[in-house]
């Protein structure tokens, strides 16, 4: 299956969404290069490992019964495959 993009490991997150735990991807190849930019690393689209829909499947699977929703991080420029 081809990738759908790259992203760093996702984490467990348990501040970002009130009463959820959260499993979150930041997707790496950020085109925006905002001045003052507080994650430059992931302008690099190479970074991170490649998201396939099997891939997402399997950490669906893994955090089942612990996460209570998925959120993406970043994204815009992929948004025929996040949204
Ligand atoms: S990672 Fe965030 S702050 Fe950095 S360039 Fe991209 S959108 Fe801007």
């Amino acid at each position: 299956m081809q990738p759908l993009f790259n992203t760093l490991e996702p984490q467990v997150l348990f501040q970002e969404v009130p009463d959820e735990v959260s499993l979150g991807f930041t997707i790496t190849g950020c085109k925006l290069r905002c001045e003052g930019c507080h994650s430059e690393e992931i302008w690099d689209g190479n970074l991170g490992v490649s998201l396939t829909n099997e891939a997402f499947a399997a950490y669906l699977k893994k955090y089942e019964g612990f996460i209570t929703c998925v959120l993406f991080f970043g994204g815009e420029w992929h948004a025929e495959c996040v949204f």
